[in-house]
C-alpha cells in the first residue's frame, strides 16, 4: 500500500525546478526525491545515486527491455527514467516528487491517473534565456536547443493539473507545497 502522492514537477531547463523542489524539501522532510536513471554525463557538482543514477546507454536498454520504468523518455541526445522499483519503495513512507518532462509526465498520468502533475513556468522567455546563459555550462548551440525545447515544453502545460510560475523560488515552492497539501 502506498502512503504518499505521486508528484511530477515538469518546467523548461533553466526555470529553476532545482532550487525550488530544495525549497519544498526543506520545508517538507517527509517528501522524498525520485532519482532518475540517465545515460547523460554527470555535471561537475552532481553525485551518483543522489542527482542521477549514471548509467551507459546498455545497461539503460537493458532496465527498459526487463520493464523497470516508470516511465522513460530520450531527449538532448540521452535517455532519462524513473526506476518504478525506488519510487515505489519510496511512496510507501510519503509523497514522492519526480522531476520529469512533459513525455514522461503523460505516461505517469496515464499509469498513475491519481498522480498530481505540476508545471513551472518562467516569469518571460527572456529570463529563461538569461537564467540557461548564466549557468555558464551550457555552449550557444545547446541554449538554441534548449530554448526550442523549452518553447514545446510549455505547449504542453495545458494537460498538467496546475501550472506555477517561478518568479520567486520560496514563493512559488509555498504555491505547490499548499498544492500538493489539498
Ligand atoms: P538535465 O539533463 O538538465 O538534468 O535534465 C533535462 C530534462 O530531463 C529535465 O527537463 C528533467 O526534468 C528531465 N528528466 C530528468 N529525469 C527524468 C526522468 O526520469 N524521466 C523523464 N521523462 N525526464 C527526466
Amino acid at each position: 500500500m502506498s502512503k504518499g502522492k505521486l508528484v511530477v514537477i515538469s518546467g523548461a531547463s533553466g526555470v529553476g525546478k532545482g532550487t525550488v523542489l530544495g525549497i519544498m524539501m526543506g520545508k517538507r522532510p517527509d517528501l522524498r526525491f525520485s532519482v532518475s536513471a540517465t545515460t547523460r554525463a554527470p555535471r561537475p557538482n552532481e553525485v551518483d545515486g543522489v542527482h542521477y543514477y549514471f548509467v551507459t546507454k546498455e545497461r539503460f536498454e537493458e532496465m527498459i527491455a526487463a520493464g523497470e520504468f516508470l516511465e522513460y523518455d530520450a531527449h538532448a541526445a540521452n535517455y532519462y527514467g524513473t526506476p518504478r522499483a525506488q519510487a515505489e519503495e519510496k511512496m510507501a513512507h510519503g509523497s514522492v516528487l519526480l522531476d520529469i518532462e512533459p513525455n514522461g509526465a503523460k505516461q505517469v498520468k496515464q499509469s498513475a491517473p491519481e498522480a498530481v502533475l505540476v508545471f513551472i513556468m518562467p516569469p518571460s522567455l527572456e529570463e529563461l534565456e538569461r537564467r540557461l546563459r548564466g549557468r555558464g555550462d551550457t555552449s550557444e548551440e545547446q541554449i538554441a536547443m534548449r530554448m526550442e525545447r523549452a518553447h514545446w515544453e510549455m505547449e504542453q502545460r495545458t494537460w498538467y493539473d496546475h501550472v506555477v510560475t517561478n518568479d520567486d523560488a520560496e514563493r512559488c515552492a509555498d504555491e505547490i507545497l499548499k498544492i500538493i497539501s489539498e
